[in-house]
């Protein structure tokens, strides 16, 4: 069965905390499968991950999946906060390595205490419970990785070290998430990958995405949001359509999930996911 989740990242004012719930209400009566909850750059935002992911265990119907990484914790640290998240009731959490902080370009200097790489905090996880384990897929390849060749090793050891599934990078073109899976799959490993689906609504979100995802971003789809560049209607219907398709591309193709990016809004997010509901059953597409 196809799977939906949708991601969220801890606001760090009242007003965004206000609408982050408003956006996690909507959310809810679509009863998604999980809804995740960034690790700030950095681990910037560890409280307040712990925070939203604990609230939305005690006060919604939703299945929180905690981000987590490696950057600036040592072990024990990180025990401690898997330990938090169990103690919250969390028994999902996406293990990523992280950036570092301020400029995630910059180089990676593990803690001296810590982890290098995500599959440590993958077998970490795996030692202290019974967590469900997810972990980060780049369909065109991580920018650090020397070649697609290592950048597929090292995926597949990381899903081998005890993941569950993983989640894609944001990405624009269909056929670099086949490539992933195809190439994945001929390594003999079946970890289900689940595409992150981002509606690129505003021309100047572009090199944003590009500084975030390293993801190819077709020149089509760029020139038409750069001609609607001042008509915020016109390009989000834009970016709201080109997503849909995408997503109706997948399923088609049979992924096993779609993970909208939110942004704490919902709205593109939902406006997309109720095609792709209406499409794939006639029935219970709840109400906006
Ligand atoms: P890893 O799997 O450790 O890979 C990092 C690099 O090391 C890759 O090039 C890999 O090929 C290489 N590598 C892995 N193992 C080895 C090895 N044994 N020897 C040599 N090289 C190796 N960041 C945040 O800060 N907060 C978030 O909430 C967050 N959420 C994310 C959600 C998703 C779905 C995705 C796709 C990314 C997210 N990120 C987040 C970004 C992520 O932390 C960065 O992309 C980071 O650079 C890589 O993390 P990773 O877990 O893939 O690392």
């Amino acid at each position: 069965m196809t799977s939906f989740s949708f991601e969220f990242f801890p606001p760090r004012t009242a007003h965004g905390e206000q609408a982050l719930w408003a956006a996690i209400r909507r959310i809810e009566c679509f009863r998604p499968d999980f809804v995740s909850v960034t690790y700030g750059a950095g681990g910037s935002s560890r409280d307040r991950t712990l925070a939203v992911s604990s609230r939305i265990a005690a006060e919604t119907t939703l299945r929180p999946v905690a981000h987590l990484t490696a950057v600036g914790h040592s072990v024990s640290e990180l025990r401690r906060i898997i330990g938090q998240l169990a103690d919250a009731g969390i028994r999902d959490v996406l293990a990523l390595r992280g950036d570092p902080p301020g400029d995630p370009t910059g180089p990676w200097t593990p803690h001296p205490q810590g982890f290098s790489y995500a599959y440590q905090l993958v077998e970490l996880l795996r030692s202290l419970g019974d967590f469900r384990i997810g972990v980060a897929a780049f369909p065109e390849m991580h920018p650090r990785s020397a070649s697609r060749h290592e950048d597929i090793r090292h995926f597949v050891a990381k899903c081998r070290a005890g993941a569950d599934y993983a989640i894609t990078q944001m990405f624009f073109r269909v056929e670099d998430y086949l490539r992933l899976r195809d190439t994945v799959a001929a390594a003999g490993c079946t970890t289900p990958l689940i595409p992150e689906i981002m509606p690129a609504t505003d021309y100047r979100q572009i090199a944003r995405f590009a500084q975030l995802s390293n993801a190819t971003f077709p020149a089509k789809l760029a020139d038409a949001l750069y001609a609607a560049r001042n008509d915020a209607a016109v390009s989000r219907r834009i970016g709201v359509e080109y997503a849909t398709a995408m997503a109706q591309h997948l399923l088609a193709e049979g992924v096993p999930g779609l993970h909208y990016i939110t942004l704490n809004t919902s709205t593109a997010a939902l406006d997309i996911h109720r095609t792709v509901l209406a499409g794939q059953t006639a029935t219970a597409v709840p109400a906006a």
